[in-house]
């Protein structure tokens, strides 16, 4: 499966219940179709006392979501973006904002 999307993205989340949030793009997972992005679908772990956390307790975290459920945000225009790919000289393709045309990777 091909994601639109790349880690280190901004991304608006479009559906379920962060839906008109805005994060940072973490962690993709092709292979399951799914991001992780900063401060959106967070759930509670509860984690045994570690070396990282001496108390142990309950430990936030965003917990991956269909990438489906997101779009980017184009840099340039600063909104939920499509795109399209162009190619450079080297034939390495690149993600381009359909609205104000910038380049995205
Ligand atoms: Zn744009």
């Amino acid at each position: 499966m091909k994601l639109k999307v790349k880690k280190g993205d901004t991304v608006k989340i479009i559906a379920g219940k962060d839906k008109g949030k805005q994060g940072k793009v973490l962690q993709v997972i092709p292979s399951a179709g799914k991001v992780v992005v900063e401060d959106i679908n967070i759930i509670q772990r509860h984690t045994k006392p570690n070396q990282a956390n001496p108390q142990g307790g309950i430990v936030e975290k965003p917990a991956p979501l269909a990438a489906s459920n997101v779009m980017l945000i184009c840099p340039g225009c600063n909104l939920p973006a499509k795109t399209g790919s162009t190619r450079d000289e080297q034939g390495a393709a690149s993600r381009v904002c359909k609205r104000c045309q910038r380049t995205i990777d």
